[in-house]
């Protein structure tokens, strides 16, 4: 049965969703009883309540993670048998896929056909990692003929892992794939805007094979139930993607606590340069306006500062005001559309906040501007280009997530590096230019985790993702999101004499 939206768009049937926790391999409402509206942007509707978890309800997911943990059902499987439950875990999501992509749709807005993507972007995450672990090996020392030592990973145990809502399947898959390939327990929130698709991965973990009370999932707020993951006593490492401002908060409950170690994924506000000698302009242009209006410019990796060399900047900004046509929102459920809902009303306000900020300042609102299809309830904003800013403007150092690029005219490569660095983040950025030597010198001189050459944003599940500076500290994907999830243990054997 539809339900009805407020506005003009239909919703599909979500009386299937899940809206319990899951702890120990059981859905249960939370320990107090206590529920929260879950709101779907693409109509501003409410579409049910979910289990608002708390401190309770962490302990018992933490207890039940420790059990399984220290009991080796999961823990002490040999790799290649974790290998195998966890590549039967992305068969049945790839099963699914159509589904847990309409569940993302309905709870963040972004376009299914994006949310489709993002799902087998999970697949191949969980492939990635199964079918790494029995690949990797441990070390022998250089210790002498009279010893023989040994450098194996270990699974850290409990580990937290609290995530945001703007890839509601894929964040927790960056951190779920490696910790439980490598045999930790995990106990997950998600975040309050989307937690349904987290919920309904925690039932495919558990058809798949993967034990009680190794996945446990915990919808709730940031401030009790994320707070009491990050202060939690028996909570070995806490993974987290989301604003910097909350990451720090995870070092200090990290400090009060039980000194467990944190990995964070931040923030950015991402230079994207664009030198005069491009190769190829219209290309730029089309991947410049995806960098910023691709998942509604809420990408923490998005090109939100566009950096244009001053002889060129006016013709970009006229072709990227054409291409940003393409991109103007519309019905998320229509697979034709590219853009979809922002994720909820305050992020509807915070970013129209940020674009009259941008006028304020004096930058030029070259496109956009604006909350669009009001109609329907949802939350929705024209896809905004502001021209002739400067690098010292709010909207050109603060993470506005939301459809809104900021260019910025520079003259020399040495001034485009440099305003490309004058930044607290540093997370990815992008340079187009036809210059090899100059591309590697932005290369090197740029402090950013990432730097796409003659393209933006691109990435695979072979290479490391993180950022430098206020952007976090370690990495998701590739083997060396591993070590987020191992410890290393000496083994230190003394080889008698006769
Ligand atoms: P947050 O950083 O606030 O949220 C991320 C996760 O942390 C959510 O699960 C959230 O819970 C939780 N959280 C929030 N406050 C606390 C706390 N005090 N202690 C423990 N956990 C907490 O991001 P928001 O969703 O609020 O978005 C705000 C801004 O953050 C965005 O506009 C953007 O700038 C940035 N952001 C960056 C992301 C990235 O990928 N780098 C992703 C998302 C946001 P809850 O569900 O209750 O909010």
């Amino acid at each position: 049965m539809a339900t009805t939206a407020p506005g003009s768009g239909t919703l599909p049937d979500t009386s299937r969703f899940r809206r319990q926790a899951f702890v120990d391999g059981a859905f249960a409402d939370a320990a107090s009883g206590a529920t929260f509206a879950c709101i779907s942007p693409v109509t501003g509707e409410t579409i049910f309540d979910v289990a608002a978890c708390d401190t309770e309800d962490v302990d018992r997911a933490v207890a039940a993670a420790r059990r399984a943990f220290d009991a080796g059902t999961w823990s002490r499987l040999s790799p290649r048998e974790r290998r195998s439950v966890l590549l039967g875990l992305a068969d049945l999501i790839e099963r699914d896929r159509d589904e847990l992509a309409t569940m993302i749709t309905v709870d963040m807005g972004k376009p299914i056909g994006d949310a489709k993507g993002e799902v087998s972007g999970a697949v191949a995450c969980f492939r990635y990692f199964a079918e790494a672990v029995d690949k990797v090996y441990g070390e022998v020392g250089p210790t002498g003929p009279s010893v023989v030592s040994l450098v194996t990973r270990e699974p850290i145990g409990v580990v937290g892992m609290v995530v945001p809502w703007n890839y509601p399947i894929l964040m927790p898959t960056w951190k779920l794939a490696p910790a439980l390939a490598t045999g930790n327990s995990v106990v997950l929130k998600p975040a309050e805007q989307s937690p349904i698709v987290a919920l309904a991965l925690a039932e495919l973990a558990a058809e798949a094979g993967i034990p009680d009370g190794v996945v446990n999932v915990l919808p709730g707020m940031g401030e009790t139930a994320g707070q009491a993951i990050g202060r939690h006593m028996d909570v070995d490492k806490v993974a987290f993607t989301g604003s910097s401002e909350v990451g720090k908060f995870f070092l200090v409950y990290a400090g009060q606590s039980n000194m467990k170690g944190v990995q964070l994924e931040c923030g950015g506000k991402s230079p994207n340069v664009v030198f005069a000698d491009v190769p190829d302009v219209d290309r730029a242009v089309a991947e410049s306006a995806e960098g910023i209006f691709g998942n509604t410019g809420q990408v923490c990796s998005a090109g939100s500062r566009l950096l244009l060399q001053e002889s060129i900047a006016d013709e970009f900004l006229e072709k990227l005001a054409r291409e940003a046509v393409k991109w103007t929102p519309g019905d998320p459920f229509d697979e034709g559309t590219r853009m979809g809902s922002l994720v909820d009303e305050t992020q509807l306000e915070r970013v129209l906040g940020y674009i009259e900020a941008g006028t304020g300042e004096g930058a030029d609102l070259r496109a956009g501007g604006t909350r669009a299809r009001e109609e329907t309830g949802g939350f929705y904003v024209e896809p905004t280009i502001f021209g002739g800013a400067r690098n010292d403007m709010k909207i050109a150092q603060e993470e506005i997530f939301g459809p809104v690029v900021t260019a910025i005219p520079f003259g020399s490569e040495a001034d485009g590096i440099r305003i490309a660095n004058d930044t607290i983040y540093g997370l990815t950025s992008g340079v187009w230019t036809s210059d090899i030597n100059k591309a590697h010198r932005f290369a090197r001189a740029v402090r950013s985790g990432t730097v796409c050459v003659n393209c933006y944003d691109r990435g695979d599940n072979a290479l490391p993702f993180g950022g430098f500076k206020q952007s976090g500290i370690g990495r998701d994907k590739s083997l060396h999101a591993l070590e987020n999830y191992t410890q290393l243990k000496t083994t230190y054997i003394n080889v008698l004499d006769d």
